[in-house]
């Protein structure tokens, strides 16, 4: 039974705002949160900017923020938002959904989005979970992702050593079987700030990418990992105290082409972290007395803001 419908929170499923995307050959901007400010950024972004956005939690981030809390603080946030006249479209999303009962709880507290990461297990077994959740979220009117194909790098809890680029061969069948709303592939992207070897060409497998449109058509299709990872962001990490090696992230070209493609959704976290620490870490070196969290939480949240704006107009509807 669930507490919280998603309409009564702002949101709406994710449909939609694909179907406008994909005409437009524009995609959604899928942006994780872990708090209030980044919320907050996000929210001003996308208003600014009139971009659809997809509103995303790890797991991990929702048991931080609490669940009860987090239903409660998105739909104030919205709220706020509305009352400057914005009237984009909102999903809120869980990022790599692990089982039914996970799933099921974010449904009950609102969720107008899941994903099910089924995409380390064997294709038969993929198919069968993922359309245990298809059928699940129907009840409540949420849409769902499924993946195919294995992403490398750390994501909170999700990490993967190998890449296993989605064969085009399969999307099909597996669209078909189990009836999802979007498909994550695999295509070179990858989660956290290093998602290319230092030396060696940061370039999407926009091919795969190709041949998966022949066999889709216009399928809403998702890339997940696919910060940016600014050098001057990453430089003035370091410079203010931070540690980081090697991190590249993916050209902003590349998520053009995809973009204008099939790609109706692009997942981004690195970058808002990243921009919001280094940030703060330079804020605090130069106003060290500071103990204001109004004063000092205010000047990340507003670089993060200007950050994703530029993002959705150099990227998203490029
Ligand atoms: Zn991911």
């Amino acid at each position: 039974m669930a507490k919280y419908r998603f309409q009564d929170l702002g949101l709406e499923n994710t449909r939609e705002m694909f179907k406008r995307a994909n005409e437009n050959g524009h995609s959604v901007p899928a942006f994780n949160f872990a708090n209030l400010e980044q919320l907050k950024a996000i929210l001003e972004a996308c208003s600014t900017a009139d971009s659809d956005v997809i509103l995303q939690i790890s797991d991990s981030a929702r048991k931080y923020i609490g669940k009860e809390t987090l239903a409660l603080m998105v739909k104030g946030a919205i709220l706020d938002m509305r009352e400057s006249g914005s009237e984009i479209s909102i999903a809120l999303n869980l990022d790599h959904g692990k089982d039914f009962k996970e799933i099921k709880d974010c449904l009950d507290y609102g969720f107008s989005s899941v994903m099910i990461d089924a995409s380390h297990e064997e294709f038969s077994k993929n198919v069968e979970k993922t359309k245990e959740i298809v059928e699940l979220a129907k009840v409540y009117g949420a849409s769902v992702e499924g993946e195919l194909g294995v992403l490398s790098g750390v994501e909170d809890e999700i990490s993967s050593e190998d890449e296993k680029f989605t064969n085009p061969g399969e999307v099909v069948e597996f669209v078909e079987k189990t009836g999802v709303d979007s498909l994550a592939i695999a295509i070179g992207t990858a989660h956290g700030a290093h998602k290319f070897k230092p030396g060696t060409d940061p370039k999407l497998r926009l091919d795969i990418l190709e041949k998966i449109k022949e066999k889709l058509g216009n399928f809403p299709i998702v890339l997940h990992g696919s910060s940016s990872v600014p050098p001057e962001y990453i430089n003035k990490f370091r410079e203010f105290g931070g540690e980081i090696k090697d991190a590249i992230g993916i050209p902003d070209s590349e998520l053009q082409e995809a973009s204008k493609s099939i790609v109706t959704k692009i997942n981004v976290d690195t970058d808002g972290r990243l921009v919001f620490t280094s940030t703060l870490l330079e804020y605090m070196k130069n106003n060290p007395k500071e103990m204001d969290l109004k004063k000092y939480l205010a000047v990340p949240k507003k670089e993060m803001t200007n950050y994703y704006t530029n993002k959705i107009q150099n990227v998203f509807k490029k």
